[in-house]
């Protein structure tokens, strides 16, 4: 007897951002697995079974939802932002690829990623072409992170940091900036979006010569602009726009 296995985003924060799909997904499941602080966010009935999880053993919860799905259970895995991001739906098909797909029935529910929270907050930073690097080195070698930040620098590519920071890795975010004001200009637009959607959510708008990167945490997104990313000015206190022109290398 084999049930079902969806592997679902609900998004950075807010409610309103959980998508229908994942709404009904979540209500459906008769198990829901995940990062503990993603399963207190959800409204779930006494009689839905929770498996909670720490926040480094994705491989084992991916296991772990997949046996459950497969002794014919309808199982929900639960993702903050998107769960193709940086999250549980390439932890569930390593786990697939390596064990065997079989014949289990699995979904993916999209969610709104971070980038997207935070880029919709701030205006358009991601207007025109971006890259999307995790600072984490829990699985990759810093030398890659770095090899991949001059890279975007050099082709002036709008990048967007994700785990910037840990308790674990303090000092990255430091590493990444020094190199990012060693291959571009200080004028160059970063914002600082932390908790996005959630009650505690703030906003910091600078430059790459003036960041400070100490204020930045595990619920931080980092957005550096390329050389396009602009300021737009409002009206009194208001804090600017940031957008990036849809437009560049001279093509109007
Ligand atoms: N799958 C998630 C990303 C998981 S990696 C997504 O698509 O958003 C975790 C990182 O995401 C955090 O370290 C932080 O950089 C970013 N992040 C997640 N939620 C966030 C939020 N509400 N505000 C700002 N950044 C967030």
């Amino acid at each position: 007897m084999s049930g079902s296995l969806a592997i679902v985003g609900i998004g950075p924060g807010a409610d309103e951002w959980v998508t229908p799909e994942a709404r009904a997904l979540i209500e459906a499941a008769t198990d829901v697995v995940g990062y503990k602080p993603y399963l207190d966010r959800l409204p779930l009935r006494t009689a839905q079974r929770r498996h909670a999880s720490d926040n480094r053993v994705e491989l084992d919860r991916a296991r772990h939802a997949i046996a459950l799905a497969r002794a014919g259970n309808c199982v929900a895995v639960v993702s903050g932002g998107d769960p193709g991001v940086f999250a549980m739906a390439a932890a569930v098909f390593e786990a697939l690829d390596q064990d065997g797909a079989g014949d289990l029935d699995v979904r993916v529910a999209p969610g709104v990623s971070a980038m997207q929270a935070a880029a919709a907050r701030l205006g358009a930073p991601l207007g025109h072409d971006f890259c999307v690097i995790s600072l984490s080195d829990n699985l990759k070698p810093w030398d890659l992170v770095a090899r991949r930040l001059a890279a975007a620098s050099e082709a002036d590519f709008v990048i967007a940091l994700y785990n910037p920071a840990s308790k674990a890795r303090p000092r990255r975010i430091f590493d990444a900036f020094a190199l990012l004001r060693a291959k571009k200009d200080g004028a160059t637009a970063v914002a600082f979006a932390r908790a996005v959607g959630r009650s505690d959510e703030s906003l910091v708008l600078t430059t790459l010569a003036d960041a400070d990167p100490s204020i930045v945490d595990m619920a931080t997104l980092v957005l550096i602009g390329s050389s396009a990313t602009r300021f737009v000015a409002r009206g009194g206190a208001a804090r600017p726009w940031l957008y990036t022109p849809r437009s560049a290398g001279g093509r109007a």
